[in-house]
């Protein structure tokens, strides 16, 4: 039997990737929240192995303003996809449809998933689907992907279609000066469209709009490029209205009419009136914010003091057992002496301590993808556009920022659900300026040294330098590298759900994978890299003392760079390299170098190294220079390439030292 590959397409939200695992019995992420299937999925149909499902993102129109809409676009017009299952949701019809009149202008074979239709019931409200099938001229099967209903009739629809290639029986929704213009270019590009493969009809509508990628595919010759400017500037005339406008209207004109036959509407639907009253004081101008503050704090002091620090303890006492166990095996096994250190001082300590994050990452996932499936994320993000609109960003990279004061792995990774590519990479650049909990112990540290009296002020000072120069890097950056406008903010806000605990727990069980999988492959390597360069010197020889070592000469050769801003102590030095693995590892590293065994005595010793201006210069560094090396590898698999990964890196790193110096020269100015 020939292979099928099946396109499924539809508006985020709409329930695609419920149908998606429906269909080919996988276990991708469902979440309540637009946006949330960035990249595409593929899996076989359950009991038909001989056809494909792709899972595409969700896009609203086949005009490539996101990356997702390009995505999907990509792909069905250079895959040639034998079908394409276009889901749509019943509750919100008009809008979906609003896809569906592009698809159907492909050309492609094409059945449409009216589903959601449970909550079309439970409301009372109908859908005339012979009608509306008539009317669209495509097969339309009622479904409920989230309760398993009329799967298989949807199965079976889709491979009849595509195997007898019935494609749409219509294209013509337009009428008056839209149809005359897209007619009239239609029978202008015939053979170019064909040349370039694209749907002619396709090719015609997107010409109207003033389509870049169409045209450019195309390759018209001039005349023609004329003569259809002249044919769309007469159709604007005539109308009053741009050509894109005149599209839209002509499409929702159709809808409209359409619907109108179709859907018989008694009243909104259960969800959407609960929604309504909920909405009413979630996003209130007054309590949606504290509220919101009040949720957060909440799930923070859930997250990092009631389970977390327990949990991170046992887990760090599960490791320090397993560290024993291994080294005393190793002692009676007699193995080398610098492979027992290698192994206990370098793998151990440094895979130990990103391990033992675990709990705390796996916890903060599980409350954001409550929040998220529950729709209250959604509403979140646009209560927030509006600040964030000001420093060149969508509310959406609200998420990643926030997430970014517990951690900027998982922070980094969930600038995924950004839509633009633009918002992503201004935003995974900014999230790690968030002062993240691994910062929490070199405050401390420094805290306890210098500053014992005004422990809340360092603190609280500290945190606001990150957002400030969070927010001054969105303003440059937006208006220099990254020049545009985020993405206007059509996010839908979805109904409030229940959600399902079989999606919460498979995201939990995804992150945490994710997680052990970096910590075993590059904090395995980076650890033993920084435990040869502090344990050896260049002639390869072991050292006793760590001043020593290659990682100390490393340290005294970049230490001037520091010495404006107030440390140019090579210890000061060697600490934040070794602070990229980890920033806990600049605690570590120091009280190592400076040989304390007590915290006395280390502020003692640290008291030698700095004083308080340049111990304070110090902490603003190590909260703005570039993030230790899981959240650089996020960013390197999030912005898909090691020069942006590296550009990141030496943005932040330069913001600090910049940050810093003028924290150290203004200082010493004042406290002269
Ligand atoms: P996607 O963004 O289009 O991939 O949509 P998802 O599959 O992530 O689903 C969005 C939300 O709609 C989730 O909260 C689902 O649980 C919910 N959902 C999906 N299908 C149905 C359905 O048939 N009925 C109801 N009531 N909810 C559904
Ligand atoms: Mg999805």
């Amino acid at each position: 039997m020939k292979e099928l590959l099946f396109a499924l397409a539809g508006n985020q939200n709409s329930g695609k990737t419920t149908l998606f695992n429906r269909l080919t019995g996988s276990n991708q992420h469902v979440g309540n929240f637009p946006g949330v299937t960035v990249e595409k999925k593929e899996g076989a149909v359950k009991k038909h192995p001989e056809a494909t499902v792709v899972d595409l993102p969700g896009i609203y129109s086949l005009s490539p303003y996101t990356s997702e809409e390009i995505v999907t676009r990509d792909f069905v017009l250079n895959e040639h996809p034998a079908g394409i299952i276009n889901i749509v949701d019943a509750t919100n019809i008009e809008r979906n449809l609003y896809l569906s009149l592009q698809l159907i202008e492909l050309g492609i074979p094409m059945v449409i998933a009216l589903n959601m239709m449970d909550e079309v019931r439970a409301s009372g409200n109908s859908i005339n689907i012979p009608r509306l099938s008539q009317e669209l001229g495509v097969p339309v099967v009622p479904i409920s992907a989230g309760k398993n209903e009329g799967i298989d009739e949807l199965i079976e629809t889709a491979l009849r279609t595509a195997r007898e290639n019935r494609r749409p029986l219509k294209y013509d929704f337009c009428d008056g000066e839209v149809h005359k213009a897209i007619h009239a270019i239609a029978h202008i590009v015939t053979d170019q469209a064909a040349e370039a493969e694209l749907p002619l009809r396709f090719a015609a509508t997107k010409l109207v709009e003033g389509d870049e990628p169409t045209l450019a595919k195309l390759r018209l010759d001039e005349d023609q490029v004329h003569i259809i400017d002249h044919i769309v500037e007469d159709m604007e005339h005539e109308l009053g209205t741009d050509r894109e406008a005149a599209l839209a209207d002509m499409r929702y004109s159709f809808i409209e009419k359409a619907c109108a036959l179709c859907v018989t509407r008694h009243q909104e639907t259960r969800e959407q009136v609960r929604s309504e009253k909920i909405d009413r004081v979630l996003t209130s101008k007054v309590w949606g914010i504290p509220i919101f503050i009040g949720i957060m704090f909440f799930i923070f002091w859930v997250t990092f003091t009631l389970l977390g620090e327990p949990l991170q303890n046992l887990m760090d006492e599960g490791i320090g057992l397993l560290q024993n166990a291994v080294g005393s095996l190793m002692e009676r096994a007699q193995i080398s002496d610098w492979l027992q250190r290698l192994v206990i001082d370098g793998i151990f300590a440094g895979v130990g301590s990103v391990l033992s994050f675990l709990p705390i990452i796996v916890l903060l996932f599980f409350f954001l993808s409550l929040l998220e499936d529950s729709g209250y994320m959604a509403r979140v993000a646009f209560v927030m556009d509006k600040l964030l609109r000001k420093i060149g960003l969508s509310g959406r990279s609200f998420v990643p920022m926030l997430i970014g004061f517990g951690c900027s792995v998982p922070a980094i990774m969930s600038a995924r659900t950004l839509s633009s590519e633009r918002d992503r990479k201004v935003t995974i650049l900014l999230t790690p300026f968030m002062s993240c909990s691994a910062k929490l112990p070199i405050y401390g540290m420094i805290i306890m040294a210098f500053f014992p009296t005004h422990r809340a002020l360092v603190m609280i000072s500290v945190y606001i330098i990150g957002i400030l120069v969070a927010i001054l890097s969105g303003l440059i950056l937006s208006r220099t590298v990254f020049r545009g406008n985020p993405v206007p903010f059509v996010m839908e806000l979805p109904a409030y759900r229940i959600p399902a605990p079989k999606s919460v727990l498979l995201l939990m069980w995804e992150k945490a994978k994710d997680f052990i999988r970096r910590a075993f492959t590059i904090i395995f390597v980076a650890s033993i890299v920084i435990w040869f360069l502090q344990s050896f010197d260049l002639r390869l020889n072991m050292v006793a003392d760590s001043a020593d070592s290659i990682l100390a000469m490393i340290g005294s050769f970049i230490a001037p760079i520091f010495a404006p801003l107030g440390f140019g102590d090579w210890r000061a030095s060697t600490a934040l390299i070794t602070g990229v693995t980890a920033k806990e590892t600049v605690v570590s590293t120091l009280t190592v170098l400076t040989g304390a065994a007590t915290d006395a005595q280390l502020s003692q010793a640290l008291a030698a190294i700095f004083t308080p201006l340049s111990a304070f210069s110090f902490l603003v560094f190590t909260v703005l220079y570039m993030p230790c090396v899981a959240a650089f590898a996020a960013s390197r698999r999030e912005l898909g390439s090691w020069k942006g990964a590296i550009l990141t890196a030496l943005y932040q790193t330069g913001a600090a030292y910049v940050t810093a110096l003028i924290v150290y020269q203004i200082g010493s100015l004042i406290l002269r």
